[in-house]
């Protein structure tokens, strides 16, 4: 009996494995046909200058318009699209888009200061030969400056391998006037120290410990503590996933310049975010 029981499990355990391999399989195979077909999407979230809740810049965040599904997020699809090697196409249409659109914002709020565009950037995309070359292209025939681009790295992918040449391309596109962010800074294992002398504009902490930090010592020690480095380095600094007046009343009295999350706005819609624009400050910081 006992056998039998173990043979069964076994089975079940095969044909789960085997369901979800399936369903990566048919989730890369419906990515590929979205890449080609130019179904994908861009929400914008703005990231505001926390004391006076004036938007400096909105982060591009992609979504999958599916057909049948409807508008999918990117925790369903990023790590297929990342292993899948699909993050590269899409990413190249994500910074195209992402230049278009804040060509359209310099146009509509000229002669006023407009917001840039921040760009999450996967490390698959700067293994590809030429990444550099491709955001100098695309911001020469949209026409915007490199003010107006900011690129976000995640702290845990750019630890991963390839740091060298990583680093090497961040330099040479911070010297172009693109701004560099690492983002989800917190969740990886390097240090505090690792943030002087890179070539990096604005360090964007990990929501997790903007969540925890109104209850928590060690969270608030180390916002704190990313704060007063940043300070000292020069760097700048968002945090994410606000979603409450606690948090943002706390960032403001440890001196954190600019935040980002729910309590000031969702990711909005191309049409929402002008809408947006137009009821609440815009300024370039
Ligand atoms: P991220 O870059 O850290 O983006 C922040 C995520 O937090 C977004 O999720 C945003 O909608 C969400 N968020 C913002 N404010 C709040 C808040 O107050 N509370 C909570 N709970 N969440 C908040 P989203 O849009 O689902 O994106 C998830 C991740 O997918 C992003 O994390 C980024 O790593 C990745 N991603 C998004 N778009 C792109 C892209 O175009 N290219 C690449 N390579 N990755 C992307
Ligand atoms: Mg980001
Ligand atoms: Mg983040
Ligand atoms: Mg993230």
């Amino acid at each position: 009996v006992a056998k039998g029981a173990g043979k069964n499990q076994w089975r079940r355990y095969q044909r789960h494995l085997h369901d979800e391999m399936v369903e990566r399989l048919e989730l890369r195979s419906a990515l590929d046909h979205a890449v080609n077909e130019g179904h994908f999407l861009l929400h914008y979230q703005p990231i505001v200058d926390l004391p006076t809740g004036a938007a400096v810049g909105f982060e591009a965040l992609v979504r999958w318009h599916h057909p049948t599904r409807g508008v999918i997020t990117p925790d369903q699809f990023i790590e297929v699209a990342e292993e899948s090697g699909l993050i590269v196409p899409m990413g190249r249409w994500v910074l195209e888009e992402a230049l278009r659109t804040v060509a359209d914002w310099r146009r509509i709020l000229a002669p006023g200061p407009a917001p840039y565009v921040s760009v999450n950037v996967s490390v698959r995309q700067f293994r590809e030969a030429g990444f550099v070359d491709q955001v100098r292209n695309a911001l020469h025939h949209t026409g915007v400056p490199p003010e107006s681009l900011m690129l976000e790295i995640t702290e845990t992918l750019l630890m991963k391998d390839d740091e060298q040449r990583i680093w090497a391309d961040l330099s040479t596109l911070r010297e172009m006037g693109i701004r560099i962010a690492i983002d989800d800074f917190g969740t990886g294992y390097s240090s505090l120290g690792y943030l002087r002398q890179r070539p990096i504009d604005v360090v964007k902490i990990d929501k997790t410990f903007i969540d925890d930090m109104v209850t928590s010592p060690q969270p608030l020690a180390l916002v704190s503590g990313i704060v007063s480095l940043a300070r000292s380095l020069q760097l700048s600094v968002v945090a994410e996933g606000i979603e409450d007046d606690a948090h943002r009343d706390l960032l403001v009295r440890l001196g954190c310049p600019l935040g980002q999350g729910y309590l000031f706005a969702s990711p909005l819609g191309p049409t929402e975010v002008l809408a947006w624009m137009r009821a609440v400050a815009t300024v370039a910081v």
